[in-house]
């Protein structure tokens, strides 16, 4: 443990943001970063705790306290090291990750807890700053070959694992560029695009093939990938976005988040050209959905200029602190407030759409809500129940849905013959992360449905160890909780 009285000597600090008016100029990102001392300062308030609980919060496993410990003691090169023990892309997770270590931290309990992921964050970037992250070229090659099937953080993940066993991995990605929902889901002012091509290139020269607008099932057959490589792994995401089915929804001015984010994206990474443009400029914009992508609607409509943005989110309000029935170190469903929700968005709760409303051009011009209330009984699903006279007209000419995802595309679930569990994902059980199909493997999105970015790398490395030693009889790439493997 560095510094004893740290968590008394020091409070909470993370980084600040640039002002809403400048940041609203561009896409970039928009911290404002903290000098080393302050950030060891950081790293002192961890306690070193007996049982450290971020352990567990986190999907990773992240060595939290050790690489906090180096962090006090100004040893970035060594806490660095601790860091990719367990976290291929700590860039990603720094930025994105809505640290549920943090929420199980012991000195949370009745203080503000440690700043995890900025520490993270930091670490990482250091790291980079200073030549420490180079690409490791594994020393002796198998002889067998891995097909990667996506780019996310999840395909990136298990590659690196696969190629640091020694194993020759081809990545296949239907889309123009890799990242997955790095690259095209969420925007540049939370993850500038560099950052991904930064990591890609090291991946590259470790000796990590890239094919990109190769869609297998499509222009790639999945039986040619079958017979050419000993083993697959599906990292293709939970791509289904959900539907609103009500009256109006095919109106002109309605459309899923993931049209205009991965369009706004591609604008960002210069693309001028689009079969239908979608930009909030100037436009009324509804955004109905509260969870992550719903926000980063909001940053980008303003980004764009839009005149007015409002957001709907059907569940009720939660409180700012911690419910009582979800006490830590559990994940609580608390009020988030992100900094684009700060940037300017009216937010509402409890309200349901029930119809858009168009011109005689079929153009979006409005739609109607009611408020509702949620109904909860022991062991029963919870009830949906519209209040009486509560009905209200917007006007709109935008509207974006971001309801969730229904799970993976069916394409090669069909082709392969998968089996799927009863939320249409892939089934592979966390035992060996392996189908039905022999030498088929799933992570990520695909096999847990939509989730985090943590929880795919988590998955991706989990993947990585059972594929090896499916080919090989046993394998030295390290497990989630499994520390005392050697880590390749
Ligand atoms: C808008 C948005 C914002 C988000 N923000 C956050 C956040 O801030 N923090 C966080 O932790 N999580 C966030 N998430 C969730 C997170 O991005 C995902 O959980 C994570 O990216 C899943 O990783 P994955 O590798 O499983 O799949 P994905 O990232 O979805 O990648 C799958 C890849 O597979 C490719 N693919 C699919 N089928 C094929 C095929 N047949 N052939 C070739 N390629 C194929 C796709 O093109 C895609 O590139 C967000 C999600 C969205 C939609
Ligand atoms: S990856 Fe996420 S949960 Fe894990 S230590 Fe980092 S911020 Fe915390």
């Amino acid at each position: 443990m560095g510094k004893i009285t740290g968590f008394l000597e020091y409070k909470r600090e993370v980084e600040t943001y640039d002002k809403v008016k400048n940041r609203l100029k561009n896409y970039k990102e928009f911290t404002v970063s903290m000098d080393e001392k302050a950030l060891q300062n950081q790293g002192a308030r961890c306690m070193d705790c007996g049982i450290p609980f971020c352990h567990s919060g986190c999907p990773l496993g992240n060595l939290i306290p050790d690489f906090n410990d180096n962090v006090y003691k100004g040893k970035w090169k060594e806490a660095a090291k601790i860091l990719h023990a367990t976290n291929n892309f700590p860039e990603f997770t720094g930025r994105l990750c809505p640290a549920p270590c943090e929420e199980a931290c012991v000195l949370g309990i009745n203080e503000d807890p440690v700043t995890i992921e900025n520490i993270e964050k930091n670490i990482i970037e250091i790291a980079f700053k200073e030549g420490w992250i180079t690409a490791q070229i594994p020393e002796h090659r198998t002889g067998k070959s891995v097909a990667i099937i996506g780019s996310g953080p999840s395909g990136l993940s298990a590659a690196q694992q696969l190629n640091r066993a020694g194993h020759h991995v081809t990545v296949f990605e239907r889309d123009k560029k890799v990242g997955g929902l790095l690259r095209y889901g969420i925007p540049d002012f939370k993850l500038e695009k560099q950052i991904i091509d930064r990591r890609v290139a090291i991946l590259e020269e470790e000796g990590i093939t890239f094919k990109t607008n190769a869609h297998v099932g499509k222009n790639v057959s999945v039986e040619i990938l079958k017979n050419e490589f000993d083993a697959i792994v599906l990292c293709g995401g939970a791509t289904v976005r959900r539907p609103i089915p009500i009256k109006g929804a095919h109106l002109k001015g309605v459309h899923q988040a993931m049209d205009f984010l991965k369009q706004s994206n591609q604008r960002v990474d210069g693309q001028t050209k689009f079969e239908e443009v979608i930009l909030a400029k100037n436009k009324n914009v509804i955004v109905i959905g509260g969870g992550d992508t719903g926000s980063d609607c909001i940053g980008t409509s303003n980004r764009q200029g839009a005149k007015t943005v409002t957001n709907f989110e059907i569940l009720s309000k939660p409180s700012i602190g911690r419910a009582a029935t979800q006490p830590w170190p559990y994940w609580p469903m608390r009020l988030r407030t992100s900094s684009s929700h700060k940037e300017g968005a009216e937010r509402y709760f409890s309200i349901s759409t029930k119809e858009f409303i168009g011109d005689k051009n079929e153009k979006l011009i409005g739609l109607i809500t009611v408020e509702v209330e949620w109904i909860f009984k022991n062991g029963e699903r919870p009830q949906l129940k519209e209040l009486p006279n509560t009905e209200k007209h917007w006007n709109c000419d935008l509207v974006f849905l971001a309801l969730g995802f229904m799970g993976p595309e069916t394409t090669l679930i069909e082709q392969l013959g998968l089996e799927t569990d009863f939320r249409t994902n892939i089934k592979a059980s966390t035992h060996n992360y392996m189908t039905n199909i022999s030498g088929v493997f799933a992570a990520g999105d695909i096999r847990r449905g939509q989730s985090l970015i943590v929880w795919a790398i988590s998955e991706g490395r989990q993947a990585a160890h059972h594929v090896d030693s499916y080919l090989m009889g046993q394998s030295y790439l390290p497990l989630k909780d499994d520390n005392d493997l050697p880590r390749v």
